[in-house]
C-alpha cells in the first residue's frame, strides 16, 4: 500500500463511470504503483448519480471509492453541476443560457446553464445536498470540488435581466444616481424606469462603458453567488471537509479573488503544451496568480499528462510532465492531480489524453510519473510548511482588467492595442528572467507593506480605498511603479475630471500634459537619465505615449528620444513620505524595465535565488523546514550555474558546489548546506 502523505497530495482525475467495473481494481493497483494518495471523482456524473429525478444511485461511486481506498487513495468529489443531465433540460428548457441574440445554449454539452435560473438552482441544491449527506461520514472522502472551471458564460435570459436590474438598484440606489454616475445623458440613454435597462449587447464599441463594466461585474458576481449556494450546503452538512474549485490561471473574466474567498484551497488546471512553444514566463505568472488568490499553497487539480485536443498540439516531451510537476511545487503547489487517468474512448474529449492511452496500458508517461513519485517522496519532507515569499508584488484588480479590455475603439480593437494582461506580463517577463517571483495583491483589500516594491500595471480604475492604500504604502517607505492610464478613471468606469493621473497626481508628483496612441507597430525611443537611475539605457515604448510634467520635487528618470514628445519626460520619480513613486508614460520594453529593475535591486538589496540563465526557472520556497530552491531547465541545452556556496541536491542525495550543471528538461532541488 502506498504511503498516505499528510502535506503533499499526489494523484489523478479518475472517471470510473467510463470503464467496466472489472477494470477498477487494476486501475487502483496501477495508481498505487505510482504512489497516488488522492483522486478527483464524479464531477461530470450527474446522469449516473441521479438517472431520474429523485432516484439516486450512489452504489457505483461507493464501490469506486472503496476500491481506491483499498490502495490508500482518498477522494475529492466534484459536484456534478457543470453538466446538467438531459432529463433536467427536458423538464426545464429554461435552464439553458440565452445568448445576446436570444438563442438558447445547445443541449448535449457542458457549461450551458444559467446561474440565475431558479429551476437550476433548485436542482443544484438537491444534488449537492444529496451528495454531501451521503458522503459526509465516508472516511475516504476528504473534500469537494465545486462544479468545474467556472467561466463568465453570459446569459441574457429574463431571470438574468431582472437580476441585473436588481444588482444595479442595489449599487446605485436611485435612477438619478445611476444616470449621472454612468453618463447616460450621452446618446439620450437616461433611464426613467429600471425596467428600461437591458444588458449591453455587442458591438461593445457602441455601448456605454459604465454599463458594460457593471454587466461584467454582475455576471462575475452571479457565478460567485452560484458557487456560494453549493459552498453553504457542504459547509453545513460536512464542515470537516475541504472545499475547492478548479481555476484556470490567467483566465480573467471572473473575479478570482471573490471566487477564492469562501474556499479552503485554490486549485489550478494547468495545461502548458498547446503548440510547439511554451511561454514559461506566462505560465509562471499564472502559478503566481493562483498562489496569490489566498496567499497560501494551492493545488493543481488538472495537470496535463498527455496531448490536449487541439490541432497539432504535441504530446509532452520526455521529461516535461516531471518539469511541470516540479515547477508547480516550486511556485507553491502542495497538491498535484494529473488529468486524467486514462484517455476516454468517447465523448467530446476523446483526444484529451491522460496518463494511459485508450487501451489502458502503462507506457512512457506512466513510467515518467513513477519517477516523479520517487522524487516527490524525497522532496516532500523539505517543503512542509514552506511557500514562495516574494519581495515584489503586482496589483491585480479584475475590475480594472475588464475595464481595460472594454476600452474598445471603433473597429472593435482595444483602444491601446493591448490585452489587459500585457502591462503586467511585460514587467513580469523581466522579473521571471531574473528568477524573482511575484505576489499579486488586490489593491482594494490587501496590505502592501510586506513588499519591497509594488508594481501598478495601468491601474486605470481608482476608488478612495485604493488611492489611500497606495499612498499609505509609499508614505511608509514603499516603492511604487506605475504605467500609463493609472488613475485615469473612477470606479464607475468614467474618466476623471482632473489632470491625470487624477487623485494620484500628488503621489507621483506629475501631471500628464498630453497623450497619444501609437498606431500598430509604431514605437517611441526612450532613454534613461544616467544621473538618476545610475545608468543610461536606450529602449522603446509601444502602443501609447504620455508627455509628463514633473511637479516640484519630482525628477525625470527617462526622456523621449523620438516622436512628437522628443526631449520631454517619459518617466519620473517622486519622493512621497518615506517612499518613492515612479510613473512611466509608455509601455516599456525589456531594456527599460531592466534598467528600472537593476536600479531597484540595488536600492532595496534584493538577490534572487540564482543568477539568470537562458531556459532556467529558479524559485525558492521558504518556511519552517528551511529554504529549498527548485532549479528547472526548460531549454533544449544544458545549463551551468556558478554556485557561491555548497548545496545538498535532494533528488540525487549529493552535495554540489562550484558549477551546477542541469541537463535539458531536467531539474535540481537544492538545500543550502549548513
Ligand atoms: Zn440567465
Amino acid at each position: 500500500m502506498s504511503k498516505i502523505v499528510s502535506s503533499l497530495k499526489f494523484g489523478v482525475d479518475y472517471y470510473p463511470e467510463h470503464w467496466p467495473r472489472s477494470r477498477w481494481s487494476k486501475d487502483a493497483e496501477l495508481m498505487g504503483e505510482l504512489g497516488f494518495n488522492i483522486v478527483r471523482l464524479a464531477e461530470f456524473s450527474w446522469s449516473k448519480i441521479e438517472p431520474k429525478e429523485g432516484e439516486y444511485n450512489f452504489e457505483w461511486l461507493d464501490e469506486a471509492i472503496n476500491v481506491l481506498a483499498n490502495r490508500g487513495i482518498k477522494a475529492i468529489i466534484g459536484t456534478p453541476t457543470a453538466a446538467p443531465p438531459p432529463w433536467i433540460i427536458k423538464k426545464h428548457p429554461d435552464i439553458l443560457r440565452v445568448d445576446p441574440h436570444g438563442v438558447r445554449s445547445p443541449e448535449g454539452t457542458r457549461r450551458n446553464y444559467c446561474p440565475n435560473n431558479p429551476n437550476y438552482i433548485m436542482h443544484t441544491k438537491r444534488i449537492v445536498k444529496a451528495l454531501a449527506l451521503h458522503y459526509r461520514d465516508n472516511p475516504n472522502v476528504i473534500g469537494w470540488q465545486i462544479d468545474n472551471e467556472f467561466g463568465i458564460d453570459p446569459c441574457y435570459c429574463e431571470n438574468c435581466i431582472k437580476a441585473f436590474r436588481d444588482w444595479l438598484k442595489n449599487k446605485y440606489g436611485s435612477l438619478e444616481n445611476l444616470n449621472s454616475s454612468c453618463g447616460f445623458i450621452f446618446w439620450s440613454q437616461e433611464y426613467g424606469d429600471w425596467d428600461e435597462i437591458f444588458p449591453p449587447r455587442p458591438p461593445i464599441d457602441m455601448q456605454n462603458p459604465s454599463l458594460c463594466l457593471d454587466w461584467h461585474r454582475f455576471l462575475s458576481d452571479s457565478w460567485v453567488k452560484y458557487q456560494q449556494i453549493q459552498v453553504d450546503i457542504i459547509r453545513e452538512i460536512a464542515p470537516h471537509h475541504i472545499i475547492t474549485h478548479n481555476f484556470m490561471g490567467l483566465y480573467k473574466e471572473l473575479n478570482y479573488f471573490k471566487l477564492a474567498e469562501p474556499l479552503d484551497i485554490v486549485s489550478f488546471d494547468y495545461y502548458p503544451r498547446w503548440g510547439s512553444d511554451i511561454d514559461y514566463a506566462r505560465a509562471a505568472m499564472a502559478h503566481d496568480v493562483m498562489r496569490s488568490l489566498k496567499k497560501k499553497p494551492y493545488w493543481i487539480m488538472e495537470l496535463q499528462s498527455g496531448a490536449v485536443k487541439v490541432h497539432t498540439a504535441p504530446i509532452p516531451k520526455p521529461g516535461e510532465i516531471r518539469l511541470w510537476t516540479l515547477q508547480s511545487i516550486a511556485r507553491g503547489a502542495d497538491g498535484i492531480l494529473y488529468f486524467r487517468w486514462r484517455s476516454c474512448r468517447f465523448g467530446a474529449e476523446e483526444y484529451w489524453h491522460g496518463i494511459l492511452d485508450h487501451d489502458g496500458a502503462p507506457r512512457r508517461r506512466f513510467y515518467e510519473i513513477k519517477k516523479i513519485s520517487e522524487d516527490l517522496k524525497k522532496i516532500e519532507p523539505h517543503i512542509e510548511g514552506t511557500n514562495v515569499k516574494p519581495e515584489f508584488a503586482f496589483t491585480l484588480s479584475y475590475d480594472n482588467l475588464w475595464a481595460f479590455d472594454l476600452e474598445v475603439g471603433y473597429g472593435g480593437k482595444n483602444y491601446y492595442g493591448l490585452d489587459s494582461w500585457e502591462p503586467s506580463l511585460d514587467f513580469y517577463r523581466v522579473l521571471y528572467s531574473r528568477n524573482l517571483p511575484v505576489d499579486f495583491v488586490d489593491p482594494s483589500k490587501e496590505d502592501l507593506s510586506n513588499y519591497r516594491a509594488v508594481f501598478v500595471p495601468s491601474l486605470m480604475l481608482i476608488n478612495k480605498t485604493i488611492e489611500e492604500n497606495l499612498k499609505f504604502y509609499v508614505e511608509k517607505g514603499g516603492i511604487l511603479i506605475a504605467t500609463p492610464r493609472t488613475g485615469a478613471k473612477d470606479w464607475n468606469n468614467v474618466i476623471v475630471d482632473m489632470a491625470l493621473p487624477g487623485t494620484l497626481s500628488d503621489l507621483f508628483g506629475i501631471t500628464v500634459e498630453e497623450y497619444t496612441g501609437l498606431p500598430d507597430g509604431e514605437k517611441v525611443g526612450i532613454e534613461t537619465d544616467k544621473n538618476v537611475l545610475n545608468r543610461k539605457i536606450a529602449g522603446k515604448g509601444r502602443c501609447w505615449a504620455e508627455m509628463l510634467q514633473p511637479k516640484e520635487g519630482a525628477e525625470t528618470i527617462a526622456y523621449y528620444t523620438t516622436g512628437i514628445y522628443t526631449g520631454k519626460p517619459a518617466a519620473t520619480i517622486n519622493n512621497y513620505g518615506k517612499g518613492l513613486a515612479i510613473y512611466v508614460g509608455s509601455f516599456p520594453d525589456e531594456n527599460l524595465y531592466s534598467a528600472i529593475l537593476d536600479w531597484l535591486m540595488e536600492k532595496v538589496d534584493i538577490k534572487p535565488a540564482f543568477p539568470p540563465a537562458s531556459g532556467l526557472e529558479a524559485v525558492e520556497r521558504v518556511g519552517s523546514s528551511g529554504r529549498i530552491i527548485f532549479a528547472l531547465n526548460h531549454s533544449e541545452h544544458a545549463i551551468q550555474i556558478p554556485l557561491k556556496k555548497e548545496y545538498y541536491e535532494i533528488i540525487s542525495g549529493e552535495k554540489v558546489s562550484g558549477i551546477l550543471k542541469i541537463e535539458s528538461l531536467d531539474a535540481k532541488v537544492l538545500k543550502p548546506s549548513n
